[in-house]
């Protein structure tokens, strides 16, 4: 079956979904993204998906592309196309087609690009394993609280990562605070059992899975600490673990070759990651009035 992108307004096979050449996305990066993890064909955290989309580009200056509600519509109907009952959506908006000049043109408008596939959670092999994570220098701007489609420091930490055999590289400040990984939050566990996971601010983009996380952790008794925490801290933590929208809870076992507590994914990260999972899957519903 081909895939189908929905582009600008079209639903096109993959091999003719394009935008131009002077789309500012392709140009300078000036666009916003959102990845979404679908469940038996809904949404998982749709509306706080579609809340952080609005502040990224709010931030941006650049408009939504439609209202949401319609947004909505496209996501239900690409998903849809491609056959997708579980796996991810993913969502792009730029700032447009304009020719090539640094300041935001005097009239552009939004592109958007939407696509689906069909993807399961990591493989249970993988978590009862888990997995490791390098350290290195952050070497991002000041603002990694925007979605950006700007995404060339996670990549080349991400590179990093996969020829350290690693799964992940988490990024760390010039004060020696782990930031986040190239495409996950950062989390450990003392040896309270408290959780610790650095405060939303710009240094790192707000996961959704994060947010989930920590309320779901709240709700089961589980203390939270939104604090920074150094390399060394982590070293000595009694677990560690990654979330992200595709990741869900991943236990992370060791730390630039130091085990983390005995080697094994701990208990606590993988009760986060059962009761993740059970949300996910839509068996613990969504308490619509908080966020
Ligand atoms: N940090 C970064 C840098 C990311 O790219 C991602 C995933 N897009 C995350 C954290 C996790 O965010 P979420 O839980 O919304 O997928």
């Amino acid at each position: 079956m081909s895939r189908i992108a929905y582009v600008n307004g079209r639903y096109l096979p993959h091999a003719r979904a394009s935008v131009h050449v002077e789309d500012r996305g392709y140009q300078f990066a000036d666009g916003v993204y959102e990845v979404i993890w679908v469940s038996g064909r809904r949404l998982v955290d749709g509306a706080l998906h579609f809340r952080r989309l609005a502040r990224s580009l709010a931030e941006l200056e650049i408009r939504m592309p439609m209202a949401e509600r319609a947004l909505e519509a496209v996501l239900a109907e690409t998903v849809r196309r491609n056959r997708v009952s579980d796996g991810i959506v993913y969502l792009q908006v730029t700032r447009g087609e304009a020719r090539r000049d640094h300041p935001f043109p005097a009239e552009s408008r939004p592109s958007l690009v939407v696509t689906a596939k069909s993807a399961q959670p990591p493989a249970s092999a993988l978590l009862e394993r888990g997995v490791k994570v390098i350290t290195l220098p952050d070497i991002r701007w000041t603002r990694c609280d925007i979605k950006s489609v700007s995404l060339l420091p996670n990549v080349l930490a991400k590179q990093r990562a996969r020829e350290a055999g690693a799964f992940e590289a988490w990024q760390v400040d010039g004060a020696g605070f782990v930031t986040e990984g190239g495409s996950t939050n950062a989390w450990i566990i003392d040896a309270e059992g408290t959780l610790i996971t650095r405060p939303a601010e710009n240094a790192i983009l707000n996961g959704i899975t994060r947010l989930r996380l920590i309320r779901l952790a709240e709700e089961h008794g589980i203390r939270v600490e939104e604090r920074a925490f150094t390399v060394e801290e982590a070293k000595r933590a009694r677990e560690a673990f990654a979330t992200s929208t595709t990741a869900f809870v991943m236990p992370v076992v060791e730390i630039d070759e130091t085990p983390i507590g005995n080697g094994r994914p701990g208990s606590l990260s993988l009760d986060l990651r059962r009761l993740y999972e059970r949300f996910a899957r839509g068996t613990i519903t969504e308490d619509a009035t908080a966020a």
